[in-house]
C-alpha cells in the first residue's frame, strides 16, 4: 500500500536502515503482529505440515518464515517506492506496521499514468516473489529438503494472498488506486474517481469490521477478530482522508494565495519595544501572532505570543519586536502572493504553523491562515453540492 505522507504528522518507530534514499522503520504495532505471526507458524502451521519434529525446529522455522514474510512486504513497498521515485516523486520513508507495509510518498501523483504505475509496482513485485518461491519450493521438494520446501511453499501462498488482498478495488488499497487511475484517465475527474474508489474502500472496511466483530462475539469466539477490526478501521479512515484530500486538491486548483489572503493586516513596527507590542497588539487585538515589518514595509518575521515567554518581563522595554523575530528563522513563514493556494495549504499543515506572511517584492501584503483556506474550501463545496 502507498499513501501520501501527511505533513506534520510526527511518528516514531524503530529505524532499521536506509536503502535507495528511503528510511525504513518498524512501527511499535508491527512487533505485536510479528509475534502473533511467528507464534502461529511455530505452534500451528509447521507442526501440522511437518509432523514429528522437535519444538526447537518449529520455532526456528517460524522465525525464518516470519522474517521472509515481512521481507516480502518490504519488497512490495519498495516496488511502489522505486516506481514513484522514477516518476519524480520522492519516498522519504517505508514503515512496517500491523496492517503490513506503508510507503509514504511525498505527494500525490500529478497524472493518472503515474498513479497507475506506482499502484502496480508493489503487486508486480509480490507476483514475482510468489512465482520464485513456488519454483524454489518444487526444487527443494525434488531434493527431499522438506522443511525448506514447506517454507517456500508458504511464502508463495502468502505473497499471492498479498496480491489478492491489495488488488481489492477499494481506495487506499493498490486495487483502489488502480481503479481511481483508470476512472481519472477516462473522465479527467480526479475527485469523482477518488469518490468512487474510496466509497468501495469504505464499504470493504465495514465488511472487515463486521467480520471482526462477528469473530469476537459469535461462538466459537476467535480473538483474531481484533486484527480484522484494526485493519478495517485503519482502511476506513485512510479512505475518508483520501477523499477529503482530493476535494481539497480540486477546490484549490488554479487558486492563488492572493485570492484567499487577508490583505493589509495589522503590523507591528520592528522598532517597537515588546512592552508596547503587548499593550497595543496582543492585549487589544485578538491574535496570538502578528507580522513585524520595517518602516519601509520590508517583512521581518512573525512575532508569536509564546516567543515573549522566553524573555523576562523587565527586559521588554529594551528589546524590540524586530530583535526577537531576527533570531527566529522566518523563511518557512512566508509565501509569495502569486504562489498556489495548494502550496500554502501544504506548508500550513505543519504543526504550530497556523499562518503565513504573504510577500510581494519583499514587502508584506497580507496574511494567509489555515482557517482562510479551509473556509474557502467549505464555501466552494457548499456552492457546488
Ligand atoms: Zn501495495
Amino acid at each position: 500500500m502507498s499513501q501520501e505522507k501527511a505533513p506534520g504528522r510526527r511518528r516514531g518507530g524503530l529505524f532499521i536502515g536506509r536503502w535507495f534514499g528511503i528510511a525504513f522503520y518498524l512501527d511499535a504495532s508491527w512487533f505485536l503482529i510479528a509475534a502473533i505471526v511467528t507464534y502461529e507458524l511455530a505452534n500451528e502451521l509447521f507442526p501440522a505440515e511437518l509432523p514429528g519434529r522437535s519444538p526447537a525446529v518449529y520455532i526456528a522455522l517460524g522465525v525464518i518464515a516470519a522474517f521472509l514474510f515481512f521481507s516480502s512486504i518490504l519488497l512490495h513497498e519498495l516496488g511502489h517506492s522505486l516506481v514513484s521515485q522514477r516518476c519524480g516523486i520522492p519516498v522519504p520513508r517505508i514503515t512496517l506496521l500491523f496492517i503490513g507495509g506503508l510507503a509514504e510518498i511525498s505527494r500525490e501523483p500529478d497524472d493518472a499514468k503515474s498513479e497507475l504505475k506506482i499502484a502496480l509496482g508493489g503487486p508486480a513485485v509480490s507476483v514475482i516473489l510468489s512465482v520464485l518461491s513456488q519454483l524454489l519450493s518444487w526444487g527443494f521438494a525434488a531434493l527431499g529438503w522438506q522443511p525448506a520446501a514447506v517454507v517456500c511453499g508458504l511464502l508463495a501462498m502468502t505473497n499471492l494472498s498479498l496480491v489478492v488482498f491489495n488488488m481489492i478495488p477499494g481506495y487506499p488499497l493498490d486495487g483502489g488506486r488502480v481503479l481511481r487511475a483508470l476512472i481519472w484517465a477516462k473522465t479527467g475527474r480526479l475527485r469523482r474517481a477518488t469518490y468512487i474508489s474510496s466509497r468501495i474502500g469504505i464499504g470493504f472496511s465495514w465488511l472487515l469490521i463486521f467480520a471482526g466483530a462477528w469473530m469476537l462475539l459469535v461462538p466459537p469466539q476467535n480473538w483474531r477478530g481484533v486484527i480484522y477490526l484494526l485493519i478495517g478501521f485503519f482502511l476506513k479512515s485512510a479512505a475518508e482522508a483520501g477523499y477529503a484530500n482530493a476535494i481539497q486538491r480540486e477546490m484549490l486548483a488554479g487558486v492563488r494565495v492572493r485570492d484567499l489572503m487577508t490583505a493589509n493586516p495589522a503590523v507591528i513596527p520592528d522598532t517597537l519595544p515588546l512592552n508596547l507590542a503587548v499593550e497595543d497588539f496582543f492585549l487589544t487585538g485578538h491574535y496570538v501572532v502578528y507580522p513585524v515589518c520595517a518602516a519601509d514595509g520590508d517583512f521581518r518575521g512573525l512575532l508569536r505570543l509564546d516567543f515573549l515567554k522566553e524573555i523576562p518581563r523587565e527586559k521588554w522595554p529594551y528589546v524590540s519586536a524586530g530583535d526577537v523575530v531576527a533570531e527566529k528563522s522566518s523563511d518557512a513563514l512566508r509565501i509569495g502572493v502569486n504562489e498556489s493556494a495548494a502550496r500554502a495549504m501544504r506548508l500550513l499543515l505543519a504543526p504550530e504553523l497556523t499562518r503565513l506572511a504573504v510577500i510581494e517584492d519583499g514587502k508584506l501584503v497580507g496574511i494567509v491562515t489555515r482557517h482562510d483556506i479551509l473556509h474557502f474550501i467549505e464555501i466552494h463545496t457548499e456552492l457546488e453540492d
